[in-house]
């Protein structure tokens, strides 16, 4: 069973790991997926069992149901019901599953370079060869170059989920204690979030239910009105990528059950004992100011991994967005060999999704009305129409750049009220200078992991017939398939006994009880399993029935 050595580094080759016996091994592709998360997790759902032979790569052999997070931050949930083991989800496709860490990959020698620690505990590494690689490595929290964020808590997997629970059952519990003065027992119970987005929001509004629901009952020492919750936010609402209904909603319930939500403030540093932000006034200026914390979440949005990082610079001119891997339509990695390499979900974007979109919009426009399209004159009225075309299609490009309405008269540099195609062409190139086109969700990642299941199951179909037709070096997938559209489903958030939902197009609802069960049913029908569903049933029931479980 020695593995034979190769590739740039001379590193042992883990074939005889990950291929099921020399006779199969040899016709069927091998499909390596870095990432067993919604990404890798979605593929895996819809591939067909026989056509490849699958690896999955990830320091974690679990897959995480995220949205369900920051429930089991405040025990409404059992960290173990959100989690469902890796091995598991591959005995349909009959995988292989490698614990370790994807470090690097040499494109030309189709190898991912990984790293483990071994049983002594040392740094072991290895390539993995592949014919098709997969790159779902989600992404990392994003830092903004604060200071002092080992003082804060982040929320990204269920080892997070553990120490926050821990830590605010903890704090209840010093808060009790007869030497506690009451400064202290004040700063113990001021829990802050930092970031207004849905994570935070929803990790504030369970945080809130918990301090409410039991704590009167168990704590009954500590006084309500000695506890705060605080949500510190960057931009000028909550929830600021919903729509607006949705927004309003969730800070007007948000002021009715007392959590503070401080808007147009940043962060500047976070201490053990207190949190330093800056905020604008309403008359422009601005002032720092600080608040006593017991307890920091941070949680202000994505930035790429260090392996994404890798292979964006690895890949030089071919990948230019500072925010995450590129991709063509097809999803196939920029830069790496034509159909080689797939990058989803988190980590990756679909590049010049909206300003091509908005291209071919002008261009019909223009035909339509019998014109060249680089003669194109745009009124407003006509942005409006393309506005609403980008809006529909890219719900989530439309919260970056939220007044569309503005742009319009930002880069009508000469204010003739009109567009004109040198006006565009600058308005495009800032939109797609700015934007990762598509939402970092569950949603989107299970969408397009979906796709490249469908697709490499129509490769695996088509392949020897087209490489007889002598289309080898053509395009296969553009031959075999069509390519990705994002279909936005709308957003959920869950804010104290309710549930916000943003399904796009305009459409928004809020909503009491009868909204956190259609809440709840929707991601019932997204949970990978049943035995996920059941253990999450469970759970709500056994709340329900006994309260959460306070032990830390
Ligand atoms: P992930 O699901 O993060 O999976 C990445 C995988 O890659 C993991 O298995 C990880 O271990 C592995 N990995 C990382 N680095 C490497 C490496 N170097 N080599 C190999 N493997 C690696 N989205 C929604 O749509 N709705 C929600 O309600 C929602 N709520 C959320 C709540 C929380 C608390 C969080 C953190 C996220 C939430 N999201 C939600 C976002 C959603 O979880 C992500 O968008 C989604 O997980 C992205 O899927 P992914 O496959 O790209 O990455
Ligand atoms: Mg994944
Ligand atoms: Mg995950
Ligand atoms: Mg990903
Ligand atoms: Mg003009």
């Amino acid at each position: 069973l020695q593995p034979r050595r190769g590739g740039p580094k001379n590193l042992p080759i883990a074939e005889v790991y990950i291929d099921d016996d020399e006779t199969k091994a040899k016709t069927k592709p091998r499909l390596v997926i870095l990432g067993g998360g919604w990404g890798g997790v979605a593929l895996l759902k819809d591939l067909n069992p026989d056509d490849y032979n699958v690896t999955v790569i990830s320091p974690a052999n679990y897959f995480l149901f995220t949205p369900m997070l920051p429930s089991a931050t405040v025990g409404t949930l059992e960290l173990r019901s959100l989690v469902e083991p890796i091995r598991r989800i591959l005995s349909r496709v009959s995988g292989h599953f490698i614990r370790a860490k994807a470090e690097d990959v040499e494109f030309s020698h189709k190898l991912v370079e990984v790293s483990q620690l071994d049983h002594k505990g040392k740094e072991v590494r290895f390539y993995v060869p592949y014919d098709k690689l997969v790159i779902a490595v989600g992404s990392a929290t994003n830092p903004h170059g604060v200071k002092g964020l080992e003082n804060a808590f982040f929320l990204k997997d269920i080892n997070d989920a553990r120490m926050i629970r821990n830590k605010v059952i903890q704090n209840l519990e010093l808060a009790c204690l007869p030497t506690t003065s009451d400064d202290d027992r004040k700063r113990l119970l001021s829990f802050v979030v930092s970031g207004g987005g849905p994570t935070g929001v929803e990790f504030a509004a369970e945080l809130y239910d918990l301090l409410n629901e039991d704590l009167t009952r168990h704590f009954p020492r500590l006084l309500r009105n000695e506890i705060s919750v605080h949500i510190i936010q960057s931009r000028g609402h909550i929830l600021n990528t919903y729509d607006e209904t949705v927004s309003k909603y969730a800070e007007e319930r948000f002021a009715r059950d007392q959590v503070e939500v401080l808007t147009n403030s940043r962060v500047k540093e976070v201490q053990p004992d207190k949190i330093i932000f800056s905020q604008k006034q309403e008359d422009g200026s601005v002032i720092t100011k600080e608040l006593p914390i017991g307890f920091c979440l941070w949680s202000t949005g994505v930035s790429p991994t260090a392996l994404s990082q890798k292979l964006a610079k690895k890949l030089g001119d071919s990948q230019t967005n500072r925010h995450a891997l590129e991709t063509d339509t097809h999803l196939r990695l920029n830069g790496a060999p034509l159909g080689d390499v797939y990058a989803i979900g988190d980590c990756s974007t679909v590049q010049n999704n909206v300003a091509d979109s908005i291209v071919s919009f002008l261009r019909k426009l223009a035909w339509s009305r019998g014109i060249e399209p680089e003669t194109l004159q745009l009124h407003f009225s006509d942005w409006r129409t393309v506005a609403q075309d980008v809006k529909k299609r890219f719900p989530q490009a439309v919260n970056h750049l939220k007044r569309l309405d503005k742009l319009f008269f930002e880069f009508d540099k000469d204010q003739s009220g009109t567009l004109d195609f040198g006006e565009l062409r600058e308005l495009l190139n800032q939109i797609d200078s700015k934007l990762t086109s598509l939402p970092a969700t569950a949603q989107r990642a299970h969408q397009q992991g979906l796709y490249l299941a469908h697709k490499f199951n129509k490769m695996a179909k088509i392949s020897d017939a087209m490489l007889a037709n002598d289309i080898r070096d053509g395009d296969l997938d553009a031959a075999v398939y069509k390519a990705f559209e994002y279909r936005h489903l709308g957003s959920l958030a869950y804010i104290g006994n309710s549930a916000v939902f943003d399904l796009g197009d305009g459409w928004s609802m809020a909503g009491g009880l009868w909204a956190v069960y259609a809440w709840r049913s929707v991601y019932f029908a997204q949970s990978v399993s049943f035995r996920t569903r059941s253990l999450m049933a469970m759970d709500w029931m056994k709340r329900g029935l006994f309260g959460r479980d306070l032990v830390a």
